[in-house]
């Protein structure tokens, strides 16, 4: 692969908390072997990849393979070797492989956990895992107040909440005083299939809090490969994506970087959080950044894809207590 035309990664500002995130992140799910196997050669190599081209944002989760992704990623950034402030973590509380568990005494007990398994002594943001699996209220006026204290004690900087539904982050944000909730992570939402949250963003800027996008190649759904078998789309999304990659591969063009490069023109996106495990993927995934600054996007593809994909424009599935 050609090394990327000339800018560096652009980094971008996340809310009032004073990070600047590269606006591609580098999400560690794929370290959790959650999309296939990866070898510790294989998790180390990227995050030094990433890294080395100018990422200096890394997600992950208890959740992801069971914490075998928060231990790769630890591996992988010691094995750095730089000043700790050179890189920003994100981790989250509340999801774990035996279930949900948002109450003070758990989250509490779970940053210590993942704080020993990323070899750090802080993560600059601890994030509430798919909050529409608790009770929201339970989020507002327990598992927030805890992650406080956690702040005051000096072990995270920053407080976050995820989750799929975009209703769970206004009905959060109504209810706590500004600058309670740093940032939010939406995720397969701001896609070539799906740009649900785009009607959010000014909303979340009078708030400001900071808005990480995860998943812009909406999970597997926009790469050549497709989805895990896990996927939760319907069968109808998952074949008109399939005949977009189709169509793209045909035309000698990627669809997963188109994908990138359309999640990534937004400036109020702080970061493209994308999952990724090879030293190939994130070479990929940068240089779709670089060209993009450079050449701006493919306007004449996009336009093809997006009609392939209008029958199942902003398609979802069901995530949560409430929806399922
Ligand atoms: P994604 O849309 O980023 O897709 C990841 C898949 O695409 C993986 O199989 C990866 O190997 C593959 N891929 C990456 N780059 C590619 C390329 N250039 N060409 C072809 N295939 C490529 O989905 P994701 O990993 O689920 O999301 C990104 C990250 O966001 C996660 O790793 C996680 O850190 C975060 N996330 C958080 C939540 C949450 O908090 N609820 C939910 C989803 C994702």
């Amino acid at each position: 692969m050609a090394s990327p035309p000339h800018p560096n990664l652009e980094l971008r500002p996340l809310g009032n908390t004073g990070l600047k995130l590269s606006c591609v992140g580098f999400g560690a799910s794929p370290l959790g072997s959650v999309f296939g196997p990866v070898s510790e050669h294989d998790a180390i190599s990227s995050v030094r990849e990433a890294f080395d081209l100018g990422i200096n944002f890394f997600d992950t989760s208890p959740y992801y393979g069971g914490t075998l992704s928060e231990k790769m990623l630890g591996k992988g950034l010691k094995a750095l070797g730089v000043p700790r402030n050179e890189y920003i973590v994100s981790t989250k509380c509340g999801r774990y492989v035996e279930g949900f568990d948002f109450s003070a005494e758990r989250v509490t007990k779970s940053i210590d956990e993942s704080l020993a398994r990323l070899q750090l002594d802080y993560v600059d943001i601890l994030q509430c895992h798919d909050i529409e699996f608790g009770s929201l209220d339970q989020i507002v006026n327990e598992t927030i107040p805890a992650l406080q204290k956690l702040r005051e004690a000096g072990k995270i900087r920053f407080i976050g909440i995820t989750g799929l539904p975009l209703s769970v982050f206004t009905y959060v944000l109504d209810r706590v005083p500004p600058g309670t909730v740093d940032v939010i992570l939406s995720y397969c939402h701001y896609s070539v299939n799906d740009s649900t949250l785009v009607d959010l963003l000014p909303y979340l800027k009078s708030k400001g809090v900071g808005v990480i996008s995860a998943s812009p190649l909406a999970m597997g759904l926009l790469t050549e490969n497709g989805p895990p078998e896990w996927h939760p789309a319907s069968a109808e999304l998952k074949s008109a994506c399939q005949a977009a990659a189709a169509f793209c591969k045909a035309k000698g063009k990627n669809i997963s970087k188109l994908a990138m490069q359309y999640s990534l023109a937004n400036k109020d996106i702080s970061s493209v959080l994308v999952g990724m495990n090879s030293v190939r993927q994130v070479k990929e995934n940068v240089y779709a950044a670089t060209e993009l600054a450079t050449f701006g996007k493919d306007q004449e593809t996009l336009s093809e894809v997006e009609a392939i994909l209008s029958p199942v424009k902003n398609q979802t599935w069901p995530s949560g207590i409430q929806e399922s």
